[in-house]
């Protein structure tokens, strides 16, 4: 039991009182950094501790799994106890765990199944080869665009006002050819968790009441992120009751591309009439330098709510600036910096590497391989996006659920057993005529002699499989049943008779499946004893692949720069700082847009808390072509005072086409008396040769190696070299 002067003398004035204030709608609305995650987890643990809430009253919503895992281990180590009946979640993972609880009441089959993107592409091509759609007319990714965004806003196709306007018509008519097959199907994609969570709760009142009145308190962290149904999801289960508590900041929404409404903000204090706004201006993340650059650059964008940080930290180190030559020569300098981190003593965990886009990822997790570093990768090909996986997991799937299309299109020829396009287009024929799954639509085929011998023997082998490994599995526990899987449906043969590593990789992966059925533990967010392998299956739709089953605690982490929203390392590189990377290339044209990369260029620069590197690359292959990019506008927006240039180059030479930085940086930066490879001499350590140089003005420091007394860092403006 903690004591309550432990709650509160971590905090704070304005933090104590977010924390202890009567239950009421609130919004603390506040910088990177100024502890709003900590209130929330105070204010969770003050009501369950000092105002008598039962932890089952409680609701909280976070970003990412990671950050509820955080969060509830925070909370529990707060308390001393477990908390298995307090709701923490995203928004996607409560309202999954709502539909499997009310799964009738939202219409949806017991069994339905959650897709994730690439599972909703493929079934958005398959809609429109049915329609007979040119995909080069009605490209599947604007398609899935445009009905995740209707979907984000709460509009179904019904909903969609008559139109003259043929383009809409026909997007409309694809969206509702979707939505049949879905239901169809039982599948669930994730902009419709949230829409069918709404739906649940506005059409029973028996179900809302039931959720309103178990719900003492409800919390979000991050709340500029959240989209329109979202919101409305939010308001639904605290309409009458004012307990909404809320914490965001306007300057750190970068989903805006995703329908998140930063909106929300305002129309929470419009339908909250009686809520309190609490502003925090205490910065406890990071050094001052860091800070201020970060405000300075954030200071470029209009419209904002205008708020100032300040920290009582030192100023700290000037960010550091590194003008790779290319973007190998950008990965090689990062992970020097990293292995000289390590070697000084520092955890590899508090290192980040973070980037604009995913492909970024792939130069350094080489190079990192190299130097022996264990890493961890956030997003990216995730683990359960690998079409091995997927494979495995299909089989999964249909043993839940025969009815589920997508899988059963998936592998009913994987391994390839002679069943070809032609049998799955009757397939798709039959299904489509009579309203039905493609698994009934084989039986139907299959009972009817409608398919050749050959494709007949061959579709009925596979149905008989999926059965068979059904009944087999059933009653086994969860990590046997995805073992017996993996092995009966002639996966593993299958990978290990593919030719080279790919295969022997693929093996271990399907491997490490079975490892991660084996560590998953339902029993931590499950009161409502559903079924492990369907907790397994929903986990590895909405997860994102965060756990394979070694130790990841001590690895340095690589992740998009979207993925690093909450978070905070000691050391922090953001890397690939050009124009048409970041901001990217799409932005650039658009205002708006261009504020949501700079937005997303301050949630960057808050996560390093000691140091942070910026880098560039002089010249970068993207997409099969070499190109010559600028430094990244952002970078000018950092007064030089913060910042200092790196200079390390020893091993490459400058090609004639670089473009030399023109930020306001360099242009203060006062160039050095000394070269690369310059023979000088000191007083005490005799003579030497410059290996690299570093820092500017008083701050600048050159590594030399001295025939005598070996290789030390000095402080130019105190080493007293003479020039040889
Ligand atoms: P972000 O906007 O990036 O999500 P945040 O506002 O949620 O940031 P937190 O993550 O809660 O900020 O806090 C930032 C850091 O400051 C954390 O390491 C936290 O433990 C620490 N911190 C917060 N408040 C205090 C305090 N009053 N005293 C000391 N440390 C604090
Ligand atoms: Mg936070």
């Amino acid at each position: 039991m903690i004591d309550v002067t432990d709650l509160l003398d971590p905090l704070n004035d304005a933090q104590r009182q977010a924390v202890t204030a009567p239950s009421q709608a609130m919004l603390v609305l506040a910088g990177a950094g100024s502890g709003k995650t900590r209130v929330l987890v105070h204010r969770i643990v003050w009501q369950i501790q000092v105002q008598g809430v039962s932890p089952h009253g409680i609701l909280a919503v976070t970003f990412t799994n990671k950050a509820a895992r955080e969060m509830r281990g925070r909370i529990e180590e707060l308390l001393q106890r477990p908390t298995h009946n307090l709701w923490i979640g995203t928004f996607h993972g409560l309202a999954h765990r709502l539909l499997r609880r009310h799964a009738r009441q939202a219409k949806l089959p017991e069994t339905f199944q959650v897709m994730d993107s690439a599972d909703q592409l493929r079934v958005i091509k398959r809609i429109l080869q049915a329609l007979n759609l040119d995909e080069a007319k009605w490209p599947p990714k604007q398609v899935q665009w445009f009905i995740n965004a209707q979907k984000d806003e709460g509009v179904r196709a019904r909903h969609m006002p008559e139109t003259g306007d043929l383009y809409m018509r026909q997007m409309i008519a694809i969206y509702r050819a979707y939505e049949e097959l879905c239901d169809r199907s039982g599948l669930v994609d994730f902009a419709e968790l949230l829409l069918r969570a709404h739906e649940l709760l506005r059409d029973n009142p028996d179900v809302l009441s039931f959720y309103q009145e178990r719900f003492q308190q409800v919390h979000v962290d991050e709340f500029q992120d959240t989209n329109t149904i979202q919101y409305a999801w939010l308001r639904l289960l605290t309409q009458d009751k004012n307990n909404l508590f809320v914490v965001g900041d306007d300057d750190q929404s970068i989903y805006g591309w995703r329908g998140a409404r930063i909106e929300n903000i305002y129309s929470f204090q419009k339908h909250f009439p009686g809520h309190e706004v609490i502003k925090l201006e205490q910065n406890y993340r990071s050094t001052g330098n860091i800070l201020k650059a970060a405000n300075q650059v954030i200071a470029h964008n209009e419209g904002r709510l205008g708020k100032e940080l300040w920290t009582e930290a030192g100023e700290g180190e000037p960010i550091s600036l590194y003008a790779a030559f290319n973007e190998q020569d950008e990965a090689f300098f990062v992970i020097e910096r990293i292995r000289a981190w390590i070697k000084e003593g520092g955890a590899r965990a508090d290192t980040a590497i973070l980037y604009r886009s995913n492909a970024q990822s792939r130069q350094f997790e080489e190079r990192l391989v190299q130097a022996g570093i264990p890493y961890r990768v956030y997003g990216g090909l995730r683990f359960f996006e690998r079409a091995e996986i997927k494979n495995a997991l299909a089989y999964l799937r249909l043993i839940a659920n025969r009815d589920d299309d997508v899988s059963f299109e998936r592998v009913v020829n994987t391994p390839t057993r002679g069943i070809g396009a032609k049998t799955v287009d009757d397939l798709r024929v039959i299904a489509r005529d009579r309203g039905t799954s493609l698994w009934r639509a084989a039986r139907i085929m299959l009972e009817h002699g409608m398919l050749s011998a050959r494709a007949g023997n061959a579709l009925a082998g596979f149905m008989q499989l999926v059965d068979r490994m059904a009944a087999e599995t059933e009653g086994m526990e969860l990590f046997e049943q995805v073992k017996r899987t993996v092995e009966k449906s002639g996966l593993i043969e299958f990978y290990q008779n593919s030719k080279g590593e790919q295969g022997e990789e693929k093996v271990e992966n399907l491997e490490e499946l079975v490892n991660a059925a084996r560590l998953f533990d339902p029993a931590i967010d499950n009161e409502d004893n559903l079924g492990p392998l369907e907790l397994f299956l929903a986990h590895a739709a909405l997860e994102a692949g965060e756990m394979q089953g070694e130790d990841f605690d001590d690895c340095v982490q690589l992740m998009t720069l979207h993925s690093a929203k909450g978070l905070e390392f000691k050391v922090v590189f953001m890397v690939g700082m050009e124009e048409g990377l970041f901001p990217s290339l799409q932005s650039v044209e658009d205002p708006k847009r261009l504020e949501e990369e700079r937005r997303l260029c301050y949630v960057g620069m808050t996560r390093a808390m000691q140091t942070l590197y910026m880098t560039y690359a002089e010249s970068r292959r993207l997409y099969g072509r070499e190109n010559y990019p600028r430094p990244s506008r952002f970078l000018r927006e950092i007064p030089a005072e913060y910042l200092q240039e790196v200079r390390l180059r020893a091993q490459v030479s400058r090609p004639a086409a670089a473009t030399p930085l023109k930020t306001a940086a360099s242009a203060s930066l006062s160039v050095s008396q000394y070269k690369l490879g310059q023979r000088v001499s000191h007083a005490k350590f005799g003579e030497g040769v410059i290996l690299q140089l570093e820092g500017q003005g008083a701050q600048e420091r050159a590594q030399i190696n001295f025939k005598a007394a070996g290789v030390k860092w000095l402080m130019l403006a105190y080493a007293g070299l003479a020039a040889l």
